[in-house]
């Protein structure tokens, strides 16, 4: 038997195929005939098979830190939810979900609370890796649509990485760009990062730009091409804003950037003499106080030379989860409505409100994912509900996260692990079956829907996550509108909501798949939405029509934000390393894969480590007034003066040394409301024991 699946990790979502011998041991490789992929593994979806031991699985439902059952266990958090409901309000309420949700899973906790109990407290750890580009598409396009294709970087003749570590975070886009430069030398690459990442082993020509300074740098291009005649006057016309995004751009000309004359002439000169450009961009431009300007900076240049839409040409966002993608279609996001509509449309509101039959619906955005916890924290949500995510180690400002959820009057977690800082801080704790043992769908960076499958049966108690919040839902007495038997049966309706939605002009259209049979979706292939009776895939906007209003692109002018004042001297960046996911629960069972980076470190430059006595391989303190953390020094060139890097991975379970997202401060893109995580300040002290 062999069953074919898709990489539980992160957003490039690659095909698996996972062969069980029947013993309980299963191999997994590389679907050969996945387009994500088309067979190849990173060192994660490799060593997959050797991640799969039940320690610390959850088994059984707990209340109050003991031993439970399913009924007793659904029926408290349902009694509890309807009294808060009763009491406070539909927004006394909240869920706070993940990008590492199934599709279906996503929609049924997106169709509950904003269909069924009237708000849009629903959020998810997604704010914290992409929002800032859903914002930006839509300022942008009218709507969050990713315009081109995975092949697009292959078929670029220029392709420009911004904040993008793909070598180490999307490593199979990064294993088909280096075959591309294999193929076609003549190709450029281009890495714009403050940091010298493992991904500038492919760059042509590294920009080690100022940290924040990424507007800067696309406005001063865009004045470039605007005064050397680069523009595409035909495609302008399909595009508003030209002329106020033009004037934006001047008055920044002069803003710094980091780069010398010689550099920035380089990228302006391979802009000017190259049509085929793909800027592919991610966390470093997303995760910022000025994340959504980022972005839309970037999209003026490909607007204004339309550059978009066409094959090797085009602005792309990563994605940095699994099913970061699938939350957005279903609009798992506090500020949109499922399938792309407009939550704050009352038409979109109605439309969807009839399809679900349902009594109520959020009539307007909710509270964004730092709000929702400040919410916690001011007992303004008094009841949380937080599914596939562990927010005690992974918000910022952690330390505050805890004693919030400590304090609230009700916290329920769903998770596929007993003992995390999250399930410690709760009153109910579901068991949740996880990858290998869930059916559903996911959604990668380039839109292509893939099947998830499962080989294997739940241990325990574990049910999956719809089933659970579907329970809920019929004990509060909706028991209509969640009874599906499997997760064909809610893609079907997801399918048939989604021609809904596109005649009312959304782009997200997976039509084709409505009522679809459990057999067709068993068997059901990778393919790229739209998909409807007419169209299959393909890329968007090339043509110039755009989801606006008016039909037309959207130029937004953007100026540098300054940058936040501190006292503290050391810019604190963070990320991924290779070989680990999140906090490790998956991969942290591989001694292959912990055998790459064996434990947290931080990045220091040589001359810093000299001011400040420390010395190679030795423990420094990393602390601000949120929090700190002890780390092994890495003393490297590879950081600039004044600024350190930390991995993410390890955490109050798996390291004594602190948790990283304690130091992150939670100021947020006023559009996006995504952390600014790259840039914390910090100061540093080395560790003198006793
Ligand atoms: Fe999994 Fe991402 Fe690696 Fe592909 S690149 S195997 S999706 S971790």
């Amino acid at each position: 038997m062999t069953v074919r699946s898709t990489c539980p990790y992160c957003g490039v979502g690659c095909g698996v195929v996972i062969r069980p011998d029947g013993q309980g041991r299963v191999t997994v490789t590389g679907d050969p005939d996945h387009p994500a992929n088309h067979g190849r593994l990173c060192s994660k979806g490799s060593a997959l098979a050797e991640t799969l031991g039940l320690d610390g699985r959850l088994l059984v439902p707990r209340i109050a830190g003991k031993d439970s059952d399913w009924d007793s266990a659904l029926d408290l958090v349902a009694q509890r939810f309807q009294h808060c409901i009763a009491e406070h309000g539909p927004d006394s309420v909240a869920f706070y979900v993940s990008g590492q949700l199934l599709t279906e899973d996503y929609y049924v906790a997106n169709k509950l609370m904003k269909g069924f109990i009237g708000s849009a407290n629903i959020d998810t750890n997604s704010r914290l890796c992409m929002a800032s580009s859903v914002a930006g598409h839509r300022r942008a396009f009218g709507s969050d649509t990713v315009p081109g294709q995975y092949e697009d970087m292959e078929l670029a003749d220029v392709v420009v990485l911004v904040g993008s570590n793909l070598a180490w975070c999307h490593p199979v886009l990064y294993q088909r760009l280096a075959a591309a430069k294999e193929r076609r030398p003549e190709m450029t690459i281009i890495v714009i990062d403050p940091r010298q990442t493992a991904t500038c082993a492919l760059a042509d020509l590294h920009l080690q730009i100022t940290p924040g300074a990424d507007v800067a740098l696309f406005n001063q291009l865009l004045v470039a091409l605007a005064d050397r005649g680069a523009l595409d006057p035909a495609f302008l016309a399909r595009v508003d804003g030209f002329d106020e995004a033009l004037a934006a751009a001047r008055r920044s000309a002069d803003a710094p950037t980091g780069l010398t004359e010689r550099d920035l002439a380089a990228f302006v000169g391979l802009w000017l003499g190259t049509e085929r450009v793909v800027t592919v961009y991610s966390q470093g431009v997303n995760q910022s106080q000025q994340g959504t300007d980022k972005v839309n900076a970037i999209l003026n240049c490909h607007l204004a030379t339309g550059r978009i839409g066409r094959p090797g040409m085009g602005p792309f966002s990563v994605t940095g989860q699994p099913n970061a993608m699938g939350g957005r279609e279903v609009g798992g996001l506090a500020n949109a409505l499922t399938c792309h509509l407009d939550i704050e449309n009352a038409v979109h509101r109605q439309a969807v409100q009839t399809f679900w039959s349902a009594p109520t619906m959020a009539g307007q955005a909710g509270l964004k994912a730092v709000d929702m916890f400040r919410a916690v924290e001011e007992g303004r949500i008094k009841a949380i509900w937080i599914i596939c995510t562990n927010p005690a180690v992974s918000m910022p400002e952690a330390a505050r996260i805890r004693r919030a959820l400590a304090a609230c009057d009700f916290v329920v977690v769903s998770d596929c692990m007993a003992d995390t800082d999250t399930t410690r801080l709760a009153d109910v704790v579901f068991p949740a079956a996880t990858w290998g043992e869930r059916e559903g769908s996911v959604t990668n960076s380039e839109r292509c829907i893939s099947r998830q499958r499962a080989f294997r049966a739940s241990p325990g108690m574990a049910r999956q996550d719809w089933r659970i919040l579907a329970g809920v839902a019929a004990r509060m007495g909706w028991s209509h509108a969640f009874s599906w038997s499997s997760s064909a049966e809610i893609f079907a309706e997801f399918a048939a909501l989604s021609g809904v939605a596109a005649r009312l002009g959304s782009d997200f259209d997976i039509s084709a798949h409505e009522g679809i049979s459990p057999a067709r979706y068993e068997a059901l292939a990778p393919f790229v939405w739209p998909a409807t009776a007419e169209r299959q895939g393909g890329r968007f906007f090339g043509a110039g029509q755009f989801h606006t209003p008016s039909g037309k692109g959207r130029m937004v002018p953007v100026t540098p934000a300054p940058a936040p004042v501190t006292d503290l001297p050391f810019r604190l960046n963070t990320g991924r390393i290779r070989d680990h996911w999140h906090t490790m629960t998956r991969t942290g069972q591989s001694p292959r894969l912990s055998a790459h980076l064996a434990e947290p470190f931080l990045e220091i430059h040589p001359e810093d480590a000299r001011r400040r006595g420390i010395e190679p391989a030795a423990l420094v303190w990393v602390y601000n007034t949120h929090g700190r953390a002890l780390l092994r020094a890495l003393i490297t060139d590879r950081v600039r003066p004044g600024e350190v890097f930390a991995p993410i991975h390890w955490t109050g379970e798996t390291s004594a040394a602190g948790r990283i997202a304690d130091l992150v401060t939670a100021r947020v893109d006023p559009v996006s409301g995504q952390p600014d995580s790259k840039a914390a300040a910090v100061d540093l002290q080395a560790f003198k024991a006793g």
